[in-house]
């Protein structure tokens, strides 16, 4: 038998038990806080935007622009980190030419004779897509850049049934680690609920949550980590269904994986690795970063964890893996709040140092 839940955990899931289940939970009565990615703090300052340089050329007539966007396209100059730039920029009568980075072209590209325009110039211009509209208006003065805003789930609102979900997870998964403590293990779980909702239970095929301990002392293997261990037993799960389909994709990500093919960003990719697509996992320590990269490789949507992990976390603490730039996934990361106590008083306790 194990102990029973420590009374700061009954408190916290206590407030949330009483009320009607579609009240809507304001963010700062939530248990737990969600991480704002890197980017979306970053570049609200026009000294925060990051760009490089980047030969540019003007078009004299703008009826050269058809002509030279069409030489461009053959040029070999453009390059997948060019999506979030349009080609062109238009001030007033003035039509400017984005043609590469000087970081893959030091010397000014040789322009076709034909097409009869001037020398190209450089031009500082935005590294990134526009994540919010103050981002964008600063960009745009730079070179007009694509307006990505951060994807709708990271605002989704939280009803109380919903928070009874999250607040039942997160004391499955803290039960499991205390197990596994007990096993001799590291005190470290991760968790796959069943979706909240019928339309994501529907659309990723999981009817029944899956659940994993650290399992690195037992097996004497270092790679064993608690949510490496999740992610198998998610393809192990999918492997058994009947027809062993691949985890069907979310219009979202349909969606997403469209745009990337549209605007030439990624490698062709197999689907069926995407095995946490549309899912939530909640795990007691905040991954590391080679769980945290894991996650974001099976396409997680969510990720709540209950301790910080200051010195070796790739969900903001050492690194922040899903905010990295040039990563073709995003994942929302939510911390419990008073995470650390619960450590304390569940006996989660690992050292600061170590990778969870
Ligand atoms: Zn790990």
């Amino acid at each position: 038998m194990l102990d029973p839940d420590p009374d700061s955990l009954e408190e916290v899931v206590g407030r949330f038990i009483d009320g009607d289940l579609d009240d809507l939970i304001p963010e700062e009565n939530l248990p737990f806080t969600h991480l704002k990615l890197v980017q979306d703090e970053e570049e609200e300052v026009m000294s925060a935007v990051r760009t490089e340089q980047a030969w540019v050329v003007a078009l004299p007539d703008p009826k050269q622009a058809a002509d030279t966007l069409k030489w461009l396209k053959i040029s070999g100059l453009e390059t997948a980190d060019m999506d979030h730039l349009k080609r062109i920029r238009k001030q007033s009568s003035q039509m400017t030419l984005l043609l590469t980075y000087t970081r893959t072209h030091p010397s000014p590209p040789s322009l076709p004779p034909a097409l009869a325009l001037p020398a190209p110039y450089t031009l500082l211009v935005p590294r990134s897509a526009a994540l919010t509209q103050t981002s964008l208006q600063l960009k745009n003065t730079l070179w007009p850049t694509v307006y990505a805003p951060r994807r709708k789930h990271e605002a989704e609102p939280w009803a109380r049934a919903r928070v009874q979900w999250a607040c039942a997870a997160m004391r499955r998964v803290v039960q499991e680690a205390r197990a596994a403590r007990a096993r001799g293990e590291l005190p470290i779980a991760a968790y796959v609920p069943v979706p909240h909702d019928d339309e994501t239970r529907a659309a990723t095929q999981l009817s029944k949550p899956l659940i994993a301990g650290d399992t690195r002392v037992s097996a004497a293997h270092p790679l064993r980590h608690a949510v490496l261990n999740a992610i198998r037993a998610v393809a192990e799960y999918r492997a058994a269904l009947p027809d062993a389909s691949p985890p069907p994709a979310s219009a979202d990500a349909v969606s997403e994986d469209m745009r990337e093919a549209c605007e030439g960003g990624g490698a062709t990719r197999n689907g069926t690795h995407y095995l946490l697509t549309s899912l939530t996992l909640f795990t007691t320590h905040e991954p590391c970063i080679m769980c945290s990269m894991a996650l974001l490789h099976s396409r997680v949507k969510e990720v709540f964890y209950l301790i910080p992990m200051d010195k070796t976390g790739g969900c903001g603490g050492a690194a922040c893996v899903p905010g990295l730039k040039g990563v073709n996934h995003r994942y929302a990361i939510n911390r419990w709040r008073a995470g650390r106590d619960w450590a304390v008083e569940c006996g989660l306790e690992v050292g600061p140092g170590t990778d969870a």
